[in-house]
């Protein structure tokens, strides 16, 4: 078998296109394969479909290709112009790459591989390559294939933000509560972020009254974007971000109270903020002292309104408000500051708060999600920009249908 021949096969090329010349450099290390089509020819319109064409000229085009082993390999080709009788005269398309690109299919599907594990910019030195290039290829397939995406299925829906760098530079992000997708990542935490879902919902075949439950946090901007742009659907406030609020009040009561008395409180903060299942044995004993023998500790007094207040999940759902109305009174008048402001707060999303017990929703999933986008952060050491970080996150965590050769 002749070299061109094994290049023919493993490239898979079909009529009229082959392998007319295989040259392996040893200095450069470079492999360049040429291919050819045979005289008389004929080629498709690339606008119209319209077969039988002959070529009218030809222009030279090099694509970068997956390594040959540890060489750099190109396909070079003469690539027809076609004169359709409806279109004009065109570039033909050629099957191993797209129109305008400079490598091939499967060097581009090699790199949305890659980009899914690796940060960019190793990528970019692992093949030689600037990483605006690959960055121009992950933005075009993430592109295309969120033109097609449908979303008209879409009916609960998770909005959170993650910070694109520690403390600022925001991205919120809306997700598929159900699949679960991220649908939507958008720069900036405001409530504009949600009209701009509700845009792109309709864009990608979705219907924002068909939108049932929604999911966020207690932030204004999600609240007020949720009654503005999706008043038909049922706010439920995640429940890891109210415990959250209720956590920052037990820390804050025991950061006050160590003040004045270090000895008992000294390294106690995350005896207090863990759920008592996940203590070591030293910390539950800790624990135990504290909450038992030092009834008067107002620290421990607000840890109790804390575990009472996580039962509430717990209650069915019947009696679910009697049950928060109880703890809010209780809450209210502990005489610890921080302990009744977070009450407040939980008065004021009442209903998002009590929400759950009817949709069963939480934000679980994006917890998930953003750990992946954080862990894809970590690796790349900032994106440079807004359009790339969305653009990784589609990667990640979109499931997108890329339609590319494997
Ligand atoms: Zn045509």
């Amino acid at each position: 078998m002749r070299d061109i021949d094994l290049f023919q096969m493993a490239l898979g090329l079909t009529p009229p296109w082959q392998v007319s010349d295989a040259q392996f450099d040893p200095n450069t290390k470079r492999l360049d394969i040429r291919i050819d089509f045979p005289r008389g020819s004929t080629f498709a319109c690339p606008k119209c479909g319209q077969t039988g064409i002959k070529a009218y000229d030809t222009q030279e085009k090099s694509w970068r290709h997956l390594n040959f082993f540890q060489h750099e390999a190109y396909l070079t080709a003469r690539v027809p112009r076609i004169d359709c009788n409806d279109c004009g005269t065109l570039l033909v398309n050629v099957p191993w790459a797209r129109p305008g690109g400079g490598f091939t299919l499967l060097f581009e599907a090699m790199i949305l591989t890659l980009a899914k594990s690796m940060p960019v910019k190793s990528i970019a030195e692992f093949v030689n390559e600037h990483d605006t290039r690959l960055w121009r290829i992950l933005h075009h397939y993430v592109d295309e294939a969120r033109d097609k995406a449908d979303y008209s299925d879409i009916r609960n829906v998770g909005m959170d933000e993650t910070s694109r760098k520690r403390g600022h530079n925001y991205v919120s992000l809306f997700v598929d509560l159900d699949t679960p997708k991220v649908l939507f990542a958008t720069e900036g935490k405001d409530a504009s972020t949600v009209e701009r879902f509700k845009q792109d919902l309709a864009d990608h075949n979705g219907n924002p009254e068909a939108i049932e439950e929604m999911c966020s946090d207690m932030s204004p901007s999600f609240i007020s974007g949720v009654e503005k742009y999706f008043p038909n659907a049922h706010l439920t406030f995640d429940k890891f971000h109210i415990m959250k609020v209720i956590n920052e009040a037990v820390d804050e009561v025991r950061r006050q109270e160590q003040k004045d008395r270090p000895e008992e409180l000294f390294r106690t903060r995350y005896i207090w903020l863990k759920n008592a299942e996940n203590l070591k044995p030293s910390q539950t004993e800790t624990l135990d002292e504290l909450t038992v023998k030092k009834l008067n500790l107002k620290t421990s007094r607000a840890y109790h309104i804390k575990l009472n207040f996580q039962e509430l999940f717990k209650q069915p759902v019947e009696h679910a408000e009697t049950y928060l109305k109880k703890w809010y009174f209780w809450a209210t008048h502990s005489r610890l500051e921080p302990i009744k402001e977070a009450a407040y707060t939980i008065k004021r999303h009442w209903d998002g708060v009590l929400q759950w017990f009817n949709s069963g929703v939480n934000n679980g999933i994006l917890e998930g999600i953003n750990s992946v986008i954080q862990a894809a952060k970590a690796r790349a050491r900032g994106y440079r920009t807004t359009r790339n970080i969305t653009t990784i996150i589609y990667l990640l965590a979109g499931k997108l249908n890329f339609g590319l050769p494997t």
